[in-house]
């Protein structure tokens, strides 16, 4: 019937409304290409991508050395469990160990499965090598932290929308302020801790970057103390911040580092908890594990997706472009924008409402003017796009955000 037919669009929102859980919010696009830093929508419409799922798309969508990798391997072996040894998987473990300067790798799947593991290696630890009275290792995380969404992670995370009415809570966790010496080095006064959890910026929070020399220092009191430093470079790991990890912008080496979303490239979940034997040996067989972790595919997956980092420089071309974009976001004059922050290509404006008008409404604008980004916590927009856009493209991206911007604070 003519006038009550629904898009192509329409259809499929409603069909995901209908039928999956209510778990997110999306903005009203369905996508089904992608293609470097670009997307397309089901009725052909094109968008820059400033979002890269949450940096794991750093490598821009559908790498061909990654999709291949994905193919070949995909045809010759996918799953064995890690009941007996594959052919990739000793060949993977040597070069991400090498190419991030560890003894060893554990291999899991998602971010939220790494960070679990660094928690345990992290209380285990502390039982076998530290001394520590059975069951009272404590672990110090951060205010604002945002680590995944199992019951333990969200026990220890500070937003009421993580982990309001999913209680009883696992207990060990202390909060402290974020990018406060004074809060973790009161805290670190308990013989008790075992380790200090951090995002080196950031991300799901809104893109806070802490104060330089905050990480060294931080480092340095935990060693003060032998407790661990544990850094959760999922978001801000693989060159997104101009670095090949966020921690090297102050020459620190986590003793824990977690790695998730773009070690695959967006291809696959692969995620890795490195350390070195004095740590990771504590975790005997039988221990810890999962099914998927450490598939041939995702040993093959993760490899390309690393070197595609270093053969096209992805970290120098992050920190350029990151400079020029936070740049001109700065020179755009328009009274909702009441902030730019960020570091390499991972940064955020901060929004202030305009009648009524919030960065729902903005991104809902930058949609139908061509870019893809997603509110954070109502006021702040994220902008992530692959770091294999060019310098052309991002004053073609920023001009469509000044124009959406505009567009809604005349409206
Ligand atoms: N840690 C950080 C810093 C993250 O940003 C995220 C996801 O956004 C996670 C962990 C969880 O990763 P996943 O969604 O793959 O479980």
């Amino acid at each position: 019937m003519i006038g009550t037919e629904l898009t192509k669009t329409q259809e499929l929102i409603s069909m995901e409304d209908k039928f999956g859980a209510h778990n997110y919010h999306p903005l009203p696009v369905v996508l089904e290409k992608g293609e470097g830093i670009y997307l397309w929508d089901v009725e052909g419409e094109k968008y820059f991508d400033f979002l890269s799922a949450y940096s794991a798309v750093n490598q821009g969508h559908c790498h061909p050395k990654i999709i291949n990798a994905l193919i070949e391997q995909a045809k010759t072996l996918t799953l064995t469990s890690r009941a007996f040894y594959n052919d990739a998987l000793g060949p993977y473990e040597k070069y991400i160990t090498e190419y991030f300067g560890y003894d060893k790798v554990l291999p899991m799947n998602s971010g939220a499965e790494a960070d679990e593991t660094a928690l345990k290696l992290c209380r285990r630890w502390a039982y076998d090598k530290k001394g520590i009275e059975d069951n009272k290792a404590k672990i110090i995380v951060c205010e604002g932290n945002f680590h995944g969404r199992t019951i333990t992670i969200i026990s220890m995370s500070t937003d009421p929308d993580s982990f309001k009415g999913f209680g009883p809570y696992t207990p060990g966790f202390e909060v402290v302020p974020y990018n406060d010496l004074a809060a973790l080095e009161k805290a670190l006064e308990d013989p008790n801790v075992a380790g200090f959890l951090v995002e080196p910026i950031q991300g799901e929070a809104g893109v806070y970057v802490p104060e330089d020399g905050y990480l060294k220092k931080a480092y340095e009191l935990c060693k003060a103390k032998n407790v661990l430093f544990i850094a959760d470079e999922v978001q801000t790991g693989i060159a997104r911040t101009g670095k090949l990890l966020a921690c090297d912008h102050e020459d620190v080496r986590p003793d824990v580092l977690i790695l998730g979303k773009a070690l695959s490239g967006g291809v696959f979940p692969v995620s890795a908890v490195l350390a070195d034997d004095d740590i990771m040996l504590v975790i005997k067989p039988g221990e810890h594990g999962s099914t998927f972790g450490g598939n041939p595919v995702a040993c093959k997956v993760a490899m390309a997706a690393l070197e595609v980092v270093k053969e096209e420089k992805l970290a120098e071309r992050a920190e350029k472009l990151g400079q020029i974009f936070r740049d001109e976001l700065r020179k755009i004059d328009n009274e909702m924008i009441s902030l730019v922050r960020g570091k390499g290509l991972l940064n955020a404006i901060v929004i202030k409402p305009k009648d009524g008008k919030e960065a729902w409404d903005v991104c809902v604008r930058m949609k139908e003017n061509g870019l893809l980004a997603k509110p954070t916590h109502q006021h702040i927009i994220r902008f992530a796009p692959p770091l294999v856009i060019t310098e052309e493209q991002i004053h073609e991206a920023v001009a469509i955000i000044k124009k959406s911007i505009d567009e809604i604070s005349n409206a």
